[in-house]
């Protein structure tokens, strides 16, 4: 089958899920395409993703550095903290990967059985989600204004992205659970000192991020996960490509960086896991 027809087939399988941007109801798979009672449609694109975005919004991820994230993201750079939430998938779940990128990790997370939806406010991101093979389907959406129905999954998947807590709320279950990774104090450490040593983007803290996680969900449990992944140096340099940490570091020590590489990077994250959700009233 074609990889429209196939992610059509899909989205018809998934029942009620997207919701209209412009009028909030419900969706329906309608040939290649989604349509809602009034009439608005969103066609799917040829690899079976959709855009609900009304105009496209630029971004800076473009192809060379979603190339570079993929390339490590398939050596498995992230692969020590998505196993842990991988093993609490099944069959019974449908997930929503929060600002999923390229789609590697959503992939990876659909492997669990569960039905996978990524989103993520980058076309040329969500168009090379559409290349991968996988189950899960993907869109272009924003986050601030989910394209999904109320109570549409059982978990939401939230990798280094900004939160929208009020729409999580709305798009989970009641009971559903919530799994949040955050960069750690000395995440990419490697990095951080060998381009910002002596200036205040040397440190990093993750404390407001997590307060402001804990006060909307007190029933948080909080899991450190940190390994060195070994790199090569032309994955040091994919490294230094999908990283928006390094963008703006000086020239100078970029080239240091890239001419003398270290022999692996530093990887610490905090998951932060909500078990039930569920919101009095
Ligand atoms: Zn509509």
């Amino acid at each position: 089958m074609r990889k429209i027809s196939e992610k059509a087939a899909a989205m018809a399988a998934m029942g009620p899920l997207f919701a209209c941007p412009v009028c909030q109801a419900a969706l329906a798979v309608d040939g290649l395409g989604l349509t809602c009672e009034n009439g608005h449609r969103y066609d799917l694109a040829k690899k079976g993703t959709v855009n609900f975005l009304n105009k496209p919004v630029a971004t800076e991820y473009l192809a060379p550095m979603l190339a570079a994230r993929r390339r490590l993201l398939d050596a498995g750079l992230f692969e020590p903290f998505l196993a842990p939430i991988r093993a609490q998938l099944s069959a019974a779940d449908r997930f929503l990967d929060i600002g999923c990128g390229e789609g590697t990790p959503t992939a990876a997370l659909a492997t669990s059985g569960a039905t996978g939806v990524g989103f993520d406010i980058s076309a040329p991101a969500i168009q090379l989600a559409g290349g991968l093979s996988t189950s899960a389907v993907f869109c272009v959406a924003d986050l601030a204004r989910l394209p999904f129905l109320p109570g549409s999954f059982s978990a939401i998947v939230d990798l280094f992205s900004p939160g929208a807590y009020a729409e999580f709320d709305r798009v989970l279950q009641q009971g559903g659970r919530l799994f949040k990774v955050i960069p750690d104090s000395d995440y990419l450490r490697e990095l951080r000192q060998g381009l910002y040593h002596d200036t205040d983007k040397a440190t990093y803290s993750n404390a407001e991020v997590k307060a402001r996680f804990s006060v909307h969900y007190p029933q948080t449990t909080v899991t450190k996960i940190a390994y060195d992944f070994p790199l090569t140096k032309s994955q040091f340099a994919d490294l230094m490509a999908m990283t928006p940490l390094t963008w703006q570091a000086p020239a100078d020590r970029r080239a240091a960086m890239l001419e003398h590489p270290p022999v692996s990077i530093h990887v610490a994250v905090e998951l932060l896991q909500v078990n039930n959700s569920a919101k009095e009233g």
